[in-house]
């Protein structure tokens, strides 16, 4: 193949390669279509990494298909070996690698002079100061979901230096641009302080808000790959990393509204921190019900509303719970579940789970389509959810969860809670539902006690 031939297959597989990530990112917008819009997603990363192949004076094959079996192999192992609970720490940790390799390619272009233009040239430090900031901030983030740091670091006038380090790169950054690719010094020392801002802004930051930073960081690392596109003139880098930039900014700020925060109270106010603190407990007393009652309850009851949260997912007891509704629905009770958008520990936690037991999509409602009901329901049965029904929320304004929209289980005529014991939620506050008189708790594991439901109702 001619060179000219070879521009045009690049390119033509390029955009193949782009359509393949928008529609499978479209896809991926239902859970009927979600997995394959996975597989569609994929399939265009895999025309767009072999293509890179033939481009014309690509150096070192061998490297490369190292390069690509050592990532290959070890994404394909601890991609298969994750637990559903441990996700969010293995997203993090592969967005921190897609920053990182923009931020590479970013600092190998410009300490080669490679870079040419103002317009290139700020977009290629832009890219790699986001890049950087975005490797060592999502190793952090997942150092801190892994318990490896245990500990938020937090001082006075941590802000300020955090800005300064900031301030640092951008000189060096301006520097770079306005000298036509600066000194090796100069670029050396962009990347030092990038990477070290990434580590400074992340740390302080409490594990409770550790998903929203983790999505944020996605947003800058698409951002970064994009302008790292037009370092290297490849298009299918410019299309991929603006959908990732794009999808990560809207997740972030739905799950900052999902949580009633602002995304500058996120990264600046330490709230993982300070939650724990917490005021005086709730009034009233935890009142415990056995699995047998708590089946009579349900199993005579007109309407129930199931909702899952974190906890169902660490006792994976969604098969059990969708058996527990079928044995209920084939006593005619009307069941439906209610998915609160930050309920787990990532967006959609619960609709996956649920939708992997094969659970209908139509017995599954969000937060604004259900709310209404709950008062309605003869029993709300929570299953490992805490924070995200919890009522301090609405009337509490010293609570830390103060403002996030939850939902109404305290509504229902009675509430059944299946926890283990007096954990907290993520955000270490007590639950002032598990205290109301209309509610009792089933202590237990969540998949043992679902099993013995099913057995109870379908005893009845
Ligand atoms: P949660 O508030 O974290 O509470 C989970 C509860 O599950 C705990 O109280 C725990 O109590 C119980 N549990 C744990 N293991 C269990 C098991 N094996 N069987 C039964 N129960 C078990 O969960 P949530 O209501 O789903 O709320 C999610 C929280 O994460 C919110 O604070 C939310 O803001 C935060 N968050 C979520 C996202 C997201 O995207 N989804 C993002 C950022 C933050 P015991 O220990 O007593 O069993």
């Amino acid at each position: 193949m001619g060179s000219l031939g070879a521009g045009t297959a690049i390119q033509a597989s390029y955009f193949v390669a782009a359509a393949l990530f928008i529609l499978g990112l479209k896809r991926m917008s239902s859970p009927v279509t979600a997995r394959s819009g996975i597989v569609w997603a994929g399939v265009g990363m895999v025309v767009a990494t072999l293509i890179t192949f033939l481009t014309p004076g690509m150096g070192n094959y061998g490297l490369m298909t190292a390069a690509i079996a050592v990532g290959g192999i070890a994404a394909w192992v601890t991609g298969r070996r994750v637990a559903m609970t441990d996700m969010p720490q293995m997203i993090a940790l592969y967005n921190g690698m897609g920053g990182g390799a923009a931020g590479a390619i970013a600092a190998v272009e410009l300490l080669a002079g490679e870079v040419h233009g103002f317009t290139v040239l700020t977009l290629g430090v832009l890219g790699g100061l986001i890049g950087a900031v975005s490797f060592t901030g999502s190793l952090i983030a997942f150092a801190k979901l892994q318990g490896l740091v245990k500990r938020s670091f937090r001082f006075r006038g941590q802000n300020v230096v955090n800005l300064l380090i900031l301030a640092g790169a951008a000189v060096a950054g301006a520097v770079i641009v306005v000298q036509s690719g600066g000194t090796q010094g100069h670029v050396v020392l962009l990347f030092a302080l990038a990477l070290l801002l990434g580590i400074t802004m992340t740390l302080p930051i409490g594990g409770a808000d550790m998903p929203v930073v983790i999505s944020l960081y996605n947003a800058l690392t698409g951002l970064a790959v994009a302008f790292e596109g037009f370092v290297l003139n490849n298009a299918a880098m410019i299309i991929a990393g603006t959908v990732v930039g794009s999808a990560g900014t809207l997740l972030t700020q739905l799950m900052a509204k999902a949580m009633n925060r602002s995304l500058a109270n996120v990264l600046f106010s330490g709230f993982g921190e300070t939650a724990a603190g917490g005021a005086a407990g709730p009034a009233g007393t935890l009142k415990a019900i056995e699995t047998p009652d708590a089946a009579v309850m349900m199993g005579f009851s007109e309407k129930v509303i199931i909702v899952p949260g974190y906890g169902m997912a660490v006792a994976q007891a969604q098969h059990k719970v969708w058996e527990l509704v079928q044995a209920l629905t084939a006593r005619g009770v009307a069941v439906k579940f209610a998915i609160h958008p930050v309920a787990g520990r990532m967006p959609g936690h619960m609709n996956v789970l649920l939708a992997e037991a094969g659970v209908p999509y139509d017995l599954i409602y969000d937060e604004a389509e259900i709310n209404s009901e709950f008062e309605t329901a003869d029993v709300a049965l929570i299953i490992g959810a805490n924070d995200v029904v919890n009522p301090v929320a609405r009337t509490d304004k010293s609570s830390p969860i103060y403002g996030m929209p939850i939902l109404n289980a305290d509504k229902a005529k009675n509430v059944i809670v299946i926890k283990r014991g007096q954990g907290a939620g993520f955000s270490g506050i007590e639950n002032a539902l598990f205290y109301l008189d209309h509610t009792r708790m089933l202590y237990g594991d969540g998949q043992a006690k679902a099993a013995e439901l099913v057995q109870a109702v379908k005893a009845l």
